[in-house]
């Protein structure tokens, strides 16, 4: 049975999993010490619940716990990343590489040392959303200290050949920065098999709670020196101070944990609902336009642009099914996604679009409803378009 308002907005944020909910309570009411207090049991307790956690965070990627900073999530993590590599490098250069389909997380800090003065090549993507090694490559100069460039997109869900790019900034001696808040956990990653000097994640994209995220922060070959945007208590061995917020960090421990432990059954079930709600739009309706990479994608991913109909009229339509047009975190602006635009698309397309993120918690029965949703919804618009009735058929 289907109960809407169904959820299809899964990179926006996700339901926190109930087995992390349980898992971060006792750390609200009973274990709710300082795990910075060293010389009684609350504190000493937080103290092993955040141990553990780390723990979990860390064998997710790959990494050591000791390379694990938490945050308040992907976008302090980003910052802290991008501004915090520089001060440590400015000896080596002044030359900064990223590309332009970046989530505003990354953009927007890169835009920021462009105008302090920074050199800034923001590298472009194919047709399908993807930055190739070549195109990063060909941006290197003598002067490159740092590249940053996502592991998943949180729009078009096409996956980046990080670990290539991260190989190969590793042969020139670059810092590689990878924004992974919507690739950790959906698809397999490793910080060192996939040469990675620094790697932002955040829990609410992971059914973990908001407000808490993780910086990997490489600790040899090469060590990752890093200067902190905060400066107080000295926690995170210096480089994020303030309190931990224990129940948070717990909950982003047990998601992690959960992650790995059910990624790749999961995968397979979120790419099976992803191909049937892509076959039953294909099925029952006409001219519509996949967005991104057709095979190397996130499995709850998929983006379509529906032509001759405005997504933003599309979703208030079918003000039951909850997803996305364009960017969520852009969606104030009226601008066309950034990611789209940069893609190829022009400007209709691009605002015909929709983005359905499927999730741990998505059914079979709600892909059938978003389905008919969807395909009523658009029907009813283009009925009402005049551009689509006199249309040249040729065309698409
Ligand atoms: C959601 C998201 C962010 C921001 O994460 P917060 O934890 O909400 O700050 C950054 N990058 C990507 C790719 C995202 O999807």
């Amino acid at each position: 049975m289907v109960t809407p308002p169904i959820y299809l907005d899964n990179h926006a944020t996700t339901r926190v999993d109930p087995r992390v909910v349980e898992a971060m309570l006792p750390y609200f009411s009973t274990t709710y010490g300082n795990p910075a207090s060293v010389s009684h049991r609350f504190g000493w307790d937080a103290a092993a619940a955040v141990d553990r956690a780390r723990e979990q965070v860390a064998t997710l990627i790959g990494a050591e716990s000791k390379e694990v900073v938490f945050t308040s999530g992907a976008t302090e993590a980003n910052n802290l990343a991008i501004k915090g590599a520089l001060a440590h490098l400015k000896r080596k250069g002044n030359h900064l590489v990223t590309a332009a389909t970046e989530h505003r997380a990354v953009l927007d800090p890169m835009k920021r040392l462009a105008r302090e003065g920074w050199d800034l090549t923001v590298v472009a993507c194919d047709e399908h959303g993807m930055v190739s090694a070549e195109a990063v490559e060909a941006a290197l100069t003598d002067r490159t200290i740092l590249v940053s460039v996502m592991a998943a997109n949180n729009e078009v869900g096409t996956l980046n050949p990080i670990s290539a790019i991260g190989q190969l900034c590793h042969a020139r001696g670059v810092l590689f920065h990878t924004d992974a808040t919507q690739a950790v956990g959906k698809v397999p990653l490793d910080v060192r098999q996939d040469a990675i000097d620094l790697l932002s994640l955040s829990a609410h994209k992971l059914y973990g709670p908001k407000g808490i995220g993780a910086l990997y922060v490489r600790r040899r070959d090469p060590l990752v020196r890093l200067t902190p945007l905060l400066d107080g208590g000295g926690h995170e061995r210096g480089l994020r101070s303030g309190t931990i917020a224990v129940p948070l960090v717990v909950g982003l421990g047990e998601a992690a944990d959960l992650a790995r432990r059910e990624r790749p059954e999961e995968s397979a079930r979120l790419r099976g609902l992803r191909e049937r709600l892509h076959a039953g739009l294909a099925a029952r309706v006409e001219a519509i336009v996949l967005n991104g990479h057709p095979t190397l994608r996130l499995p709850g991913n998929l983006n379509l642009s529906f032509a001759y109909v405005d997504g933003e009229a599309l979703m208030m339509a079918m003000r039951d099914v909850a997803v996305s047009s364009g960017s969520a975190c852009t969606s104030a602006n009226p601008e066309p996604s950034h990611v789209l635009t940069a893609m190829g698309r022009d400007e209709d397309m691009a605002r015909a679009s929709l983005r359905f993120g499927l999730g741990r918690f998505t059914t079979a029965e709600e892909i059938d409803y978003a389905v008919d949703a969807v395909a009523d919804a658009v029907a009813r618009l283009r009925t009402h378009s005049a551009a689509w009735t006199t249309r040249d058929r040729v065309e698409i």
